[in-house]
């Protein structure tokens, strides 16, 4: 690639042509992104068959449905419960608190049975091992959509 050199003859224009992206551009983005809360993502092993996560994820990122609190988040795990009875999801909870997040969400899968009307019958179970592992300051979201 041909790089333009900066003389008398061949000015730099101004501003910051490093970037293609205006520089208060740059940091609002890099504002937002820094203030959206962390989360990390549990769903139903079971569930994984039949549905791949996009409505979570889609709430997630454009802060709809059980985010409008939180506004857009940024998903640090997104893994599943580790099966029946969901005894790896407490592990796996507290390896995405380590990694950064903030809160916890269990999806709509496992709270409210999305999308066969099937809740996990291990919920409250798993939701409260995973409270007493991670501590009360992480924020516990029960459902996603
Ligand atoms: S423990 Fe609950 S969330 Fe996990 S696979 Fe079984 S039914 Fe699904």
């Amino acid at each position: 690639m041909l790089l333009k050199t900066c003389s008398p003859g061949n000015a730099m224009p101004k501003g910051n042509i490093a970037s293609p992206v205006p520089e208060t551009t740059t940091r609002n983005q890099l504002k937002e992104i820094t203030q959206m809360k962390k989360v990390g993502i549990i769903r139903c092993q079971q569930t994984e068959d039949m549905c791949p996560g996009t409505t979570d994820f889609k709430a997630a990122t454009q802060g709809t449905l059980a985010f409008e609190e939180t506004g857009p988040v940024d998903i640090v795990g997104f893994v599943s419960c580790g099966g029946c009875p969901g005894k790896r999801a407490i592990s796996r909870a507290k390896i995405m608190v380590d990694r950064g997040a903030e809160a916890i969400v269990f999806t709509s899968c496992i709270s409210k049975g999305n999308p066969i009307g099937y809740p996990c019958p291990h919920y409250a179970n798993m939701r409260d091992a995973i409270i007493k592992k991670i501590g009360p300051d992480v924020q516990i979201i029960e459902y996603t959509h």
